[in-house]
């Protein structure tokens, strides 16, 4: 197998169709990051091949152990989101995790054969691992590629669309798969990264926008909600009176415009030369947030717990039909039929 990497989402055959792999961990409610980041490109994917989309909640529990509650209702919460979004559950498989335990079972086996090195090199371990105390990193944490490979593998995708952060623990992926199918047969095949021109969204506070940092607007956030973050989000601090020049690179309110408005070319040109005021970017942001996000919050409001239990179900039997299909070879492989 070779390593193959770089594709974009242009490139997927469409004779046979292909799957694809994507996930969100649960840990709370998705953001405009999420959506900018992951989901919008997502919601175009599921045109050209079978999407597999999983609310990773198994994977919440490697920071968020001590709050299962929380995860619970998170992870219905973001399958509200992926369908608010745009995911259509006719098309594509939405389904949790925890749903299917062919992704503990494979786990399981791939991590016999996962060189504990491999793991510690992790960069968003390391950066982890620091945050806590020596005798309280879990294993779990990490575990965590050894379940995100199985995650991949089960499925047989065609490819995993992710972002930077994350190309290394696909790199570890790869290798596992390769490892298993040196050692006992050919069982998984090679996937790639589908890489799209997503960029990092700001936080209101211009840091990355992130559940973390206390600094994002929600999708599910109401259009007062917006309206008031955006109100008390970061602008250029040397900017006081209408008439000083802005640095719209550096202001949260002109990121978002850049993003959500189609005048954010004059919009910006005025902020620097000092021909508009940061409460004008202000209300236009809001309106154009709020203009975007209208029909997927009025979506996301109409879909009850019954119809997203629903969902998950018929999601969770589909994506078990390949899963476990997945799991008996490697089984076999490894003689264990
Ligand atoms: P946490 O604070 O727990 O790390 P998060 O809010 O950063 O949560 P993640 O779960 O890390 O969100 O990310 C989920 C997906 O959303 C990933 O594909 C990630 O690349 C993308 N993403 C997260 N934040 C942003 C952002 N600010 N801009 C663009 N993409 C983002
Ligand atoms: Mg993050």
């Amino acid at each position: 197998m070779t390593t193959s990497q770089g594709s974009n989402s242009h490139q997927i055959p469409s004779n046979p169709r292909q799957k694809i792999l994507s996930g969100m961990r649960s840990t709370g409610f998705l953001h405009l990051g999420n959506y900018e980041g992951a989901l919008r490109n997502w919601v175009k994917l599921q045109e050209q091949a079978d999407l597999f989309c999983m609310v990773a909640d198994y994977h919440a529990l490697t920071t968020h152990f001590e709050d299962p509650e929380q995860i619970s209702r998170s992870s219905r919460e973001v399958a509200r989101d992926f369908v608010a979004c745009g995911i259509d559950p006719a098309r594509s498989v939405i389904f949790l995790q925890s749903h299917v335990p062919q992704h503990a079972e494979l786990c399981l086996l791939l991590s016999m054969i996962t060189p504990l090195g491999w793991l510690e090199r992790v960069p968003t371990f390391k950066e982890k691992k620091a945050d806590l105390a020596a005798d309280s990193v879990p294993f779990g944490l990490l575990g965590y590629p050894v379940l995100q490979a199985a995650d991949i593998l089960l499925y047989r995708p065609f490819g995993v669309p992710v972002g930077k952060d994350q190309a290394p623990h696909l790199e570890i992926s790869r290798e596992i798969a390769r490892r298993f199918n040196r050692l006992y047969g050919e069982v998984f095949p090679e996937f790639k990264n589908i890489i799209g021109d997503e960029a990092v969204l700001p936080g209101t506070d211009m840091r990355k926008m992130s559940k973390s940092y206390d600094n994002c607007i929600y999708i599910k956030d109401s259009e007062d909600e917006t309206a008031a973050k955006i109100m008390s989000a970061y602008t250029t601090p040397s900017k006081i009176k209408k008439t000083d020049p802005g640095i719209p690179e550096g202001c949260a309110v002109c990121q978002y415009l850049r993003v959500y408005s189609p005048n954010w070319e004059s919009q910006w040109n005025e902020d620097r030369e000092g021909l508009r005021g940061c409460m004008q970017s202000k209300k236009e942001c809001i309106e154009s947030i709020n203009e975007y996000y209208r029909p997927i919050r009025e979506r996301r409001k109409e879909l009850d717990d019954h119809t997203i239990n629903l969902m998950l179900k018929e999601g969770a039997e589909k994506a078990a039909e390949v899963a476990s299909k997945t799991l008996a070879d490697a089984k076999a492989a490894m003689r264990f039929a």
